[in-house]
């Protein structure tokens, strides 16, 4: 090194810090140290890395200069930016969508957080709007995986064009968009900028050479900063998207305080339902299904009630879905499943006109009736919601209640609502053929409604259609709604199926329904849901239906 200029050995990018500290060294007293850490250039032309402690020796008149102690540190600098820049990665990966590249959740949290720091300082507002697209399963399935996926990276890509530069979006997983808007001075900005959104989705996306019509529901929610805080923020816009879905999709939908009482409701709802189970305040309320041709009730409809303490019977619209949305419903269902069987097994005990005595209501060692008597056939028909649908101890858990209520296993019909069919064809198939092989029977619950096809009815195995009650509540009035009806009717029979008409209210709509062949109705004009013991004085009477 002899006669160079430390000048030609430090690397260029890192002249200045060796300056920096040379400097300060020099105006340093004597004896005084600096460090720098420089790559320097090797005999073989190479740059390495050296840690140089300089020592001040300037005023030492045996020494002419500065002591310099230098070791090669490149191995140690090279593990430690490569340790770095796996931690940026990694760091990158757990706050990212893979897919779009968009912040995650994690991340618009984080951001979420400091936004409102910095709302909070600025007196300033700000919105997150929820964006889903509508209907993204079906262009999912009708496209395939990796165009559905291009279509969401194209989604982004127009998302990023009509927020502002200081925006966030996020990917929420699926088809879920979250928009971070800061600094507005009112709810319209954040109105505005769902507009832009709306607006930069309108032209068709191009996927190969067809074109895709993509559009959104959109929840806002906005606020000044200092009222607010992330997770009710995300919550609300969220509740607010599914507002925007609820009213028909294609949409924005501001969080507003209606649906904050109704968020409160909610919750005090789930509370007070869980304190209900507990407390069995929960009572299972029979409706009569009745034959059409032989005027008699053969079988009751399940419909779960609640005695509240202070509200009095409340129905089932008013707790169900949150019943649903907790998973509540899962033990709930069992529940009133497992009443259900057992009351409706206990029936078959029911004195009649015939048989005078009151009989033991014991299950077993008592005669029964005779045989042929409606009331051993009467069926029990129980709602089973999506949530139970999908949960897995749903074929065990029917199975031991059957067992241990000792029904036949024909006299339990399970309805699902055909939209709830539809949602996953092939998941549906599969619990209905594992229901079947239990031998209950199924029925299709608000028939009509759910665009199930004909193929789809073919392949479960169904054997009951409920025509939905919006169709029969028609029958007199809507041209449309009685062809519906009859085309229902039609349809069922050819397929074999029972079909039962709900809400019958009118005798003009049961008079319709009877002309065209319907087998069973159910409705106001038969009689309401009612308690177990309405069911059994009912019963002592016959099945034959009085009204009729
Ligand atoms: P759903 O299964 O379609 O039940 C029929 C609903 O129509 C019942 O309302 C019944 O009381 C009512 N209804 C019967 N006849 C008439 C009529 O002539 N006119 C009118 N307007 N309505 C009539 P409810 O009991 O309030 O139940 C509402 C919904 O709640 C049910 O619709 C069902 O989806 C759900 N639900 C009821 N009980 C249960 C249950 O135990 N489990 C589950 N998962 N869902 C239940
Ligand atoms: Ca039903
Ligand atoms: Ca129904």
């Amino acid at each position: 090194m002899l006669g160079l200029s430390m000048v030609r050995l430090v690397h260029p990018d890192d002249r200045r810090e060796v300056f920096r500290q040379f400097s300060k060294l020099a105006t340093s007293t004597l004896g005084a140290t600096v460090r720098v850490e420089a790559r320097m250039r090797h005999d073989d032309g190479s740059w390495r890395w050296y840690e140089s402690i300089f020592t001040n020796r300037l005023d030492d008149a045996s020494v002419d200069g500065v002591i310099a102690n230098m070791r090669d540190t490149t191995e140690r600098v090279l593990q430690e930016q490569a340790l770095r820049e796996s931690e940026t990665r990694l760091e990158h990966q757990a706050t990212h969508d893979p897919l779009t590249g968009l912040p995650n959740r994690t991340l618009m949290r984080d951001r979420l957080d400091v936004a409102l720091g910095r709302g909070r300082r600025n007196r300033s507002g700000l919105a997150i709007l929820y964006c889903d697209i509508d209907h993204f399963k079906v262009v999912n399935d009708s496209l395939g995986h990796s165009r559905g996926d291009a279509l969401l990276v194209a989604v982004a890509g127009r998302l990023a064009e009509a927020v502002r530069g200081g925006d966030t979006i996020a990917r929420f997983g699926g088809d879920e968009f979250v928009v971070l808007a800061e600094d507005l001075a009112s709810a319209d900005e954040a109105v505005a900028l769902a507009e832009r959104i709306e607006q930069a989705l309108t032209a068709p996306f191009v996927m190969n050479d067809s074109e895709v019509f993509v559009t959104m529901s959109t929840g806002i929610a906005y606020g000044e900063a200092d009222e607010l805080e992330v997770e009710s923020l995300l919550r609300d816009a969220d509740s607010a998207m599914y507002q925007a879905k609820a009213r028909g999709r294609d949409r924005a939908e501001i969080f507003d305080d209606a649906m904050r009482a109704r968020a409160v409701d909610r919750h005090q709802i789930e509370t007070a339902l869980r304190r209900a189970v507990a407390r069995r305040q929960l009572q299972v309320y029979y409706q009569p299904v009745i034959e059409l041709r032989h005027k008699r009730m053969v079988g009751t409809e399940a419909l779960v009630r609640w005695k509240h303490p202070s509200r009095g019977l409340l129905y089932p619209g008013t707790f169900i879905t949150v019943a649903e949305d907790t998973g509540l419903i899962v033990p709930l269902g069992a529940w009133i499943l497992d009443q259900a069987c057992a009351q409706t097994e206990a029936w078959r005990d029911v004195a009649r006109p015939d048989h005078p005595e009151p009989r033991s209501a014991h299950r077993s060692d008592h005669p029964r009736n005779p045989p042929g008597d409606p009331a051993d056939d009467l069926f029990v028909a129980v709602n089973l919601s999506a949530r139970q649908l999908s949960d897995p101890s749903l074929i065990d858990d029917i199975a031991s209640v059957l067992a241990a209520a000792r029904l036949d296993p024909r006299r339990l019909h399970l309805e699902i609502t055909e939209s709830v069919l539809m949602h996953d064809v092939d998941a549906s198939k599969e619990v209905l053929d594992r229901l079947k092989v239990l031998g209950v029977r199924i029925a299709i619950d608000d028939f009509g409604t759910g665009y199930s096809s004909f193929s789809y009815l073919r392949r479960f195995p169904v054997d009951i259609l409920k025509i939905d009650q919006s169709f029969v509540a028609g029958l007199e009035t809507d041209a449309e709604a009685h062809a519906i009806v009859h085309a229902i009717v039609d349809l069922g029979h050819t397929l074999g199926l029972e079909v039962v008409a709900e809400g019958v209210e009118t005798e003009g709509q049961l008079g319709r329904l009877r002309e065209m062949g319907c087998d069973f109705a159910q409705g106001y004009l038969l009689a309401r849901a009612v308690p177990a013991a309405r069911i059994h004085d009912f019963l002592s009477n016959g099945v034959s239906w009085p009204l009729l």
